[in-house]
């Protein structure tokens, strides 16, 4: 029992101790990723993994519940504060149990729902037909304006009155600008619909301030708590009063069955830190980061989708340079420069090319990183992308780019063995 992973498993220890190494000398530019606190990541490798409490606080299942009654009641009262909700069910394993409960809730199979499409930059939960939710349930799109590559909203209300959908789902993965929600508001109202808010990205954002908040507007909202949040991997949900009941019973017993103790007490934790001026300082300086990255992207020729950002990530169109996205993946990859690829609106390529990338700052900006290193970094995204043919070049910018990792260091002093 005393034995150290080291001694227990060196061969994973050592699988740990280079991905470590990956996350401290890379940079990481994936919107949807970021650096747990310290204090986070040991809540979850604490005892509570240990505990079975199925139920919620004051009325589980099991035996033994006091502690973790009490950590996923902070957990609860914490994201109450910090969004103004109403209620607030905290035991979502990830964003994608979070929208299944949603529509569980709210839903029966062959409901219609009202969305975006994945290539728009909706997500998979939100009625793909690989997904459970296009499986279970009609769903229709709404669309980005073909010009403004922006949300369409006179569109969106037309597609509404025609479908007639019982859930509209507002939220998304990879739109760099401002949703309205009180206009979305003003389309459910208009045609019966209830109104979730996505927020897994911009939840961080919101916490802060930085980006309008739903939580007035929408009858539910579903988050994750690892991206702009900056918690531990995993959800929670947030809803009007009298939708409390059925949230709580879909996710438990309906989906769910024991919550992740442990998990619900990082959640905790990272809420605490989201309502400190430090956090809010952070989320308004990812967002400074993201439109200087995407000033310097685009003096170097580099198109971003809609011109711009209001958030903490972009969406660069490579078409003009002839690259797929996963082919500028693989070559910024090379140099140590991390970014997923992406569909870009009305995107000719499968998902699986792609014609864009899809940058962020939230994990950049967590290394202390400011406007100066955005500028240098956009810098060297677009040497790689304008010279894809250049081994040299990426070999080059790796160099600088280790040089950057070790001018703001992070997690010094973490070992995972
Ligand atoms: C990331 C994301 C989710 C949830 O993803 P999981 O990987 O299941 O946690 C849900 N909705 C949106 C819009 C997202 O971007």
């Amino acid at each position: 029992m005393n034995r150290t992973l080291g001694q227990v498993d060196p061969e994973m220890a050592a699988v740990l101790a280079e991905e470590l190494e990956r996350q401290r000398t890379t940079l990481v530019m994936i919107p949807s990723e970021n650096y747990a606190s310290k204090a986070v990541l040991s809540a979850q490798g604490c005892v509570m993994t240990n505990k079975y409490a199925e139920g919620y606080p004051g009325a589980r299942w099991y035996n033994g519940c006091a502690s973790v009654d009490k950590a996923e009641q902070l957990a609860i009262d914490r994201a109450k504060e910090l969004f103004g909700a109403e209620h607030v069910n905290v035991q979502a394993h990830t964003g994608s149990q979070a929208n299944m409960a949603a529509y569980y809730a709210v839903l029966d199979p062959g409901d219609t729902v009202l969305s975006l499409s994945v290539d728009h930059g909706g997500h998979l939960s939100h009625g793909q037909n690989t997904n459970f939710s296009g499986r279970y349930y009609r769903v229709h799109h709404y669309a980005l304006d073909r010009e403004s590559e922006l949300l369409d909203y006179e569109s969106a209300r037309k597609i509404a009155h025609l479908y007639r959908p019982k859930l509209i789902v507002v939220g998304f993965s990879a739109y760099p600008r401002v949703i309205d929600w009180d206009a979305w508001r003003g389309i459910a109202d208009e045609v019966d619909a209830l109104l979730m808010a996505d927020v897994a990205h911009i939840v961080g954002l919101i916490a802060a301030g930085v980006h309008p908040s739903p939580v007035p507007y929408a009858d539910i909202i579903t988050s994750t708590t690892h991206k702009t949040l900056r918690g531990p991997r995993g959800a929670f949900i947030m809803c009007k009063r009298h939708l409390a009941g059925i949230i709580d019973r879909s996710i438990f017993p309906g989906i769910q069955a024991g919550p992740l103790m442990h998990v619900i007490a990082a959640k905790a934790i990272a809420f605490r830190e989201a309502m400190t001026n430090e956090f809010r300082e952070y989320q308004r300086q990812i967002v400074k980061n993201a439109r200087t990255l995407a000033e310097s992207l685009q003096e170097d020729g580099i198109r971003l989708v809609s011109g711009g950002t209001d958030t903490h990530l972009m969406l660069c169109d490579l078409r003009p340079l002839t690259l797929t996205g996963r082919d500028a993946a693989n070559l910024l990859e090379e140099a140590g420069i991390i970014v997923n690829k992406n569909c870009i609106p009305y995107d000719h390529q499968p998902s699986a090319i792609a014609s864009g990338i899809r940058p962020g700052t939230p994990a950049l900006t967590t290394r202390g990183m400011k406007e100066a290193e955005m500028k240098e970094i956009g810098k060297l995204m677009a040497r790689v992308l304008r010279n894809p043919l250049e081994a040299e070049v990426r070999k080059q910018v790796r160099e600088e780019v280790l040089a950057l990792c070790e001018r703001f260091p992070i997690y010094e002093d973490l070992e995972v063995a």
